[in-house]
This record gives structure tokens, C-alpha cells and sequence, in this order.
């Protein structure tokens, strides 16, 4: 094995969060810093007029390929766990950028009391309500120690949106549930799709609260405090899986690149596919000597040494590498014991209901993911449990995207015709006229939901997959038995003339798409007992790792996590510069 000069800093994957470090601490301190990132290069000029739906939406060009490293599901630890060959429940990038290049950009912060969902719970509705096998923890750090890195990363993407509580006041028009803010949105709301307006008047004559969507696609010209300068959304449609043609979407490489290319001591090895952390000292006690990766070009193997180590490789890599590794105690779901891997746990995603319009929606014009409306008066706590059979809730909303192929065919049920002259010609003529309200509905964390390394399948370096073993309980499903006639209910208010509702949950899909936004398995938390890193993400027992993004929440709140991940770095990236740096060693 080849062993390289050593660096500062080194930081595994080069998506959100990595590059997000690599930038902060590039441009505030002399450190010698190196991304290793297992995809190829990209800029932002690559997506422009590549708006092709074959091989973006449906050939996933820029996702990770399943031939070379895939993962293992089953539902329960009694049962088998089978690999998935092709991209299904998530669609994790590879490349620079990550999963950022193609994300929706939607960004809401989290409501405060996600980071106290076991004390709020308990407070009001008592211990015994909360499911029998739950593993709900607070996170140790609370909404008013994160607000000021929100806002920090707000104007780093420049998020579109209106305030709904500007430092405690409710504004008409924001969401009135969101945690108080210490400023507003940078840039203001996106224009409102045709569909998105019949939501939102709907909803309001129901007496719900609806918002724009806060969206990382921006309604406007804006340079943000790094000086970097994006032009308005012009609403092609073309967004979610897609990088952005003009760069009015938030990336990583529209975002952060071009101010790690002004900073000589940040380099990014692109092809460079980590294997192992490697350590001195015993599991549970150490320091991070550095770590190996496959050269692609070379197929050579190469140690580079390091003084500080980042995982940034998002939710499935993180522990998988830390298992790979031997560093820290793998969790026993049997014993309750070890804490690597534990509180897998992704949202509730579904199409509530389809509805069918009697009007053409010009639903080609939009940015899905991102812009849109939703409301959330039934999500959260924000409605009282007391006499319901289920716990917490989620966000309906509408979003525009109408893709040319993946938009395609779908009829009321009333048309017999399924095939032939008479189902296509029906299908062109709802091809605009239909539209959902989609649901999205928070994940309880359980004792049985967890991560580990598969026995049986392995990558092409001879490696075990990660294995996910994942499913919902009952507080998911009858979560989901309320909710949709409400979605009827609203699609009936915006004048949908037929309607074709959620059937309800039975098990978790792993060949669905249910968002990219999967959690858990290196959580944080107040104490080692039951948590990976600490609330400055810093490993517990190997103080010189830290580690980055999904796989530090432990519980699964609403759908769009990367704006809380990004806070998260940001302040990480305070505490490295402002203390570690003066003192290195375990943070208190
Ligand atoms: C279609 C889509 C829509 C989305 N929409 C939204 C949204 O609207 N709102 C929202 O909040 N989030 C959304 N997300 C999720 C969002 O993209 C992720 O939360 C975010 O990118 C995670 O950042 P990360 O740095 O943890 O991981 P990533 O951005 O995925 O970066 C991880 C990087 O690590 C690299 N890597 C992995 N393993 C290794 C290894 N062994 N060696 C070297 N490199 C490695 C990968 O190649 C990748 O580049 C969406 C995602 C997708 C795919």
C-alpha cells in the first residue's frame, strides 16, 4: 500500500456537508485540507441544456451504482435480507456534489420540539403513549442553540420563503408553526404554481395555515456573504434528479466550489473510493491514524494520513465505514447494547391522493422538490393527540413537476379503457389535468429499526453491504389512515372532480422512491450510552473523527434534513475553529 504525505484535515465524500466543511475551514484557517470523493468531477456548466429526462430521471446518471456497492433490506431481524440491484427507495449521488446536485431543494427548518421528542412527548401525553419498541431520544442540543447556524445557512443558499414567526411574531402568510427566527428568508417566496394556488386557496377555506415552500431554488437574483451570485428560478420543471441548467438551484458546485477554488490549501481527489478509518488504540478508545481508499485510475490502494478525520459519505456509507473500520461498538438490537447503527429511520412519503382536474394545470412549468405550497397545521404536535390512536404527523403539500415521460398515463378510475386508442387518447387529455397531494409523515425511531454490515453480500471490493433492516409500526399506519381522507377532503375543495386515494401503509417499500433523505446509524446525542458522536459531532471515544450529515439524527422529522445537516456543519465547523483547534482532544 501506497502511503502519501500527510494532511491536516481529511474529508471522506465530497457532497453537501463534506465540501460545506471543506470550504469553512479552507477559508478560515492555513490547514492543509483533502476531500476524497468516489464519483468524478463536476461543474455547474455541465447541466446546462442537458435537461433529458432518459438519462437523468430514468437512467439516474448521476446516482450510485448498484453494480459496484448496493445495500441489503429486510423488514425484521427474523427475516432475510435481499440486495437491492437497482435504485428504489433512495437515489444517494456519487460524484462531486453528491446528492446535492440533484436534490429538490426543499428547506425547512425542523419545528423545535423534534429536538426534544422524547421529554415533549412524555411531558404531554405521558410514557405510555409512546409506542411499546420506540428508541425516541432527544438530541442533546436544542432549537435556540442551532437557530443562529439555520440562518447561517439560509443565506449561504439563499432560501426563497416567507417568515411565519419573525423573532415570536406570527405573520399571515408564513407558516405559523416554524420555530421563531431571528431573520427573514433572504430572498423572497418562489411564484406559485397553477396547482399549488388551488392548494393553497383550498386549504385556507378550510381553515389551515398553507406557506410556500421554503426553497433553495431562488425566486431571485441573489449573491450570497461568500459572494457568490445565482440568477432567479425560471421554472422549467426540469429540478429534482436533475442539476440545475441556469444555477438558480442551490448545489454544492454552484454553492461552495467556487470558493474552495479560491483557497490553495483545499484539494479535492476525485475517484478516490475510502475503505477504512484506520486507528491506533482499541475500539471504544483511539485516535484516527488517517484512511485508505482505491485509487479508481490505478486500482492502487493508498493510505493518506491525517491529523482530523470528516465522514461525510452520507446515511449509508457513515456506518458502514465505521463498521468497516472496527471503530465503536456495533448495536445489538437483541441486548440494546452498542450504538453504531441504531435509529435507522426515513419519513412517511406518499401520494395522499390523485386527483383529476377538469382544467389544464400547465403543470410542466414548476420546480419540483422545492417550490410549492404545503401546510402544516396536521403536522408535528401542532394538533392535539389526546384522543387520536396515533402520535406526531406531517406536511401536505403540492409541488410542480410534470416530467414528460415519469408524468405520464395515469386516468381516473372511472375510464374502463386500459390500453389502446382509447387509453392513450384519455391519457393525453389528463396528462395536465392531474395532480397530488403528497404527504409526508414523520418516522418514529424503534428499537428494531437499524443498520448493520450484511453477512452475506458484498461490493466489488469484497466488502459487506449495509444491511437495513426497516419497517413501519402502527403509529405509521394509522398516522396514514387519518390523514388521507383529509387529503380527499382538500382535493375535493379544489375542485378535483375524481379522485384515487392512498391505499394506507402496510410494510416499508425498498423498490419505492420515498425521498433520499434516510437517517440515523452514527446518531448524536448528550451521552456515549446512546449515541455515536456527540452534539458537535465529534465521536465520542475517537476525538480526531467527526462525523457529518444524516446519519447523526436520531429521529426521522420532516422530509427535507439538509438544511438542519448544513447548520449542523456550520457550527461543527465553529467548534473545530474556535476550540478544537486551541486545545484538540475530547470536546465537553
Ligand atoms: C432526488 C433527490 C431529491 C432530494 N430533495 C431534497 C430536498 O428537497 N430537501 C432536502 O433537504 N434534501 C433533499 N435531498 C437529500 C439531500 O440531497 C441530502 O440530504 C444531502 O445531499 C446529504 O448530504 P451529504 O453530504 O450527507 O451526502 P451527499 O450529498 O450524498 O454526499 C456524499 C458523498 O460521499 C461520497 N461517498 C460515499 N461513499 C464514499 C466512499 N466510501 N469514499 C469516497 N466518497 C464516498 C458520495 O459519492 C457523495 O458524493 C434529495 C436527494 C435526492 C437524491
Amino acid at each position: 500500500m501506497k502511503t502519501l504525505p500527510a494532511v491536516d484535515v481529511v474529508i471522506v465524500g465530497g457532497g453537501w456537508t463534506g465540501l460545506l466543511m471543506a470550504k469553512e475551514l479552507g477559508s478560515r484557517t492555513p490547514l492543509s485540507i483533502v476531500v476524497l470523493e468516489r464519483g468524478g468531477p463536476r461543474k455547474p456548466s455541465d447541466y446546462v441544456a442537458d435537461m433529458d429526462e432518459v438519462k437523468y430521471g430514468i437512467r439516474h446518471h448521476m446516482m450510485q451504482d448498484f453494480s459496484k456497492e448496493a445495500f441489503t433490506i429486510r423488514h425484521s431481524a427474523s427475516d432475510r435480507a435481499y440486495p437491492l440491484r437497482q435504485l428504489g427507495n433512495f437515489l444517494p449521488g456519487t460524484g462531486v456534489g453528491g446528492s446535492g446536485e440533484h436534490w429538490g431543494g426543499l428547506c425547512k427548518r425542523f419545528l423545535p420540539d423534534v429536538f426534544k421528542i422524547l421529554s415533549r412527548t412524555i411531558e404531554k401525553y405521558g410514557a405510555k403513549r409512546l409506542p411499546e419498541d420506540h428508541s425516541l431520544q432527544d438530541w442533546g442540543i436544542t432549537y435556540d442553540d442551532l437557530e443562529p447556524y439555520y440562518t447561517r445557512a439560509e443565506q449561504l443558499l439563499g432560501i426563497s420563503g416567507q417568515a411565519g414567526n419573525l423573532r415570536g411574531k406570527l405573520i399571515d402568510g408564513g407558516n405559523i408553526f416554524e420555530g421563531p427566527r431571528s431573520t427573514d428568508f433572504p430572498t423572497p417566496p418562489n411564484k406559485i404554481e397553477y396547482l399549488g394556488s388551488l392548494f393553497r386557496d383550498a386549504t385556507k377555506s378550510l381553515g389551515y395555515h398553507p406557506y410556500p415552500n421554503p426553497s433553495a431554488t431562488i425566486s431571485t437574483t441573489y449573491t450570497n456573504p461568500d459572494g457568490v451570485s445565482r440568477p432567479a428560478c425560471a421554472y422549467c420543471g426540469f429540478c429534482s434528479g436533475f442539476g440545475c441548467m441556469i444555477g438558480a438551484k442551490a448545489q454544492p458546485t454552484t454553492v461552495l466550489l467556487p470558493v474552495i477554488e479560491r483557497h490553495k490549501n483545499v484539494s479535492i481527489r476525485t475517484g478516490a473510493w475510502v475503505h477504512r478509518i484506520l486507528h491506533e488504540g482499541s475500539p471504544t478508545k483511539g485516535r484516527a491514524r488517517g484512511v485508505t481508499y482505491v485509487d479508481a485510475s490505478s486500482g492502487e490502494e493508498i493510505f493518506q494520513p491525517a491529523e482530523l478525520v470528516f465522514l461525510a459519505s452520507f446515511t449509508l456509507n457513515n456506518p458502514r465505514l465505521l463498521l468497516l473500520s472496527g471503530i465503536g461498538e456495533p448495536y445489538d438490537p437483541a441486548t440494546g447494547k452498542g450504538t453504531v447503527g441504531r435509529n435507522l429511520n426515513h419519513q412517511i412519503i406518499i401520494p395522499a391522493v390523485h386527483m383529476f382536474l377538469d382544467k389544464p394545470l400547465n403543470r410542466f412549468m414548476g420546480a419540483a422538490g422545492g417550490v410549492g405550497i404545503s401546510m402544516d397545521d396536521l403536522d408535528a404536535d401542532n394538533f392535539d393527540h389526546t384522543n387520536l390512536p396515533f402520535l406526531r404527523g406531517g406536511v401536505f403539500r403540492t409541488f410542480g413537476d410534470n416530467l414528460p415521460i415519469g408524468s405520464f398515463g395515469g386516468v381516473p378510475q372511472s375510464i374502463k379503457a386500459r390500453w389502446g386508442s382509447e387509453w392513450k387518447k384519455t391519457a393525453i387529455h389528463y396528462y395536465d389535468r392531474a395532480g397530488q397531494i403528497s404527504f409526508t409523515g414523520e418516522h418514529f425511531s424503534y428499537k428494531g429499526n437499524y443498520m448493520d454490515l450484511d453477512p452475506t453480500y458484498k461490493d466489488h471490493n469484497g466488502d459487506p453491504l449495509i444491511r437495513m433492516t426497516i419497517d413501519w409500526r402502527d403509529n405509521e399506519r394509522r398516522m396514514v389512515e387519518f390523514m388521507v381522507p383529509k387529503a380527499v377532503e382538500i382535493a375535493r375543495a379544489m375542485g378535483a372532480k375524481e379522485f384515487i386515494p392512498h391505499l394506507g401503509l402496510r410494510h416499508y417499500e425498498g423498490t419505492r422512491y420515498q425521498s433520499t433523505t434516510i437517517k440515523g446509524g452514527t446518531i448524536m446525542g448528550a451521552s456515549p450510552e446512546n449515541s455515536v458522536v456527540n452534539t458537535h459531532l465529534q465521536h465520542w471515544q475517537v476525538s480526531n473523527l467527526f462525523v457529518l450529515g444524516g446519519s447523526t439524527m436520531p429521529y426521522g422529522a420532516f422530509l427535507s434534513p439538509t438544511l438542519t445537516m448544513l447548520a449542523h456543519s456550520l457550527r461543527t465547523a465553529d467548534t473545530i475553529v474556535n476550540r478544537y483547534l486551541k486545545q484538540p482532544g475530547a470536546l465537553a
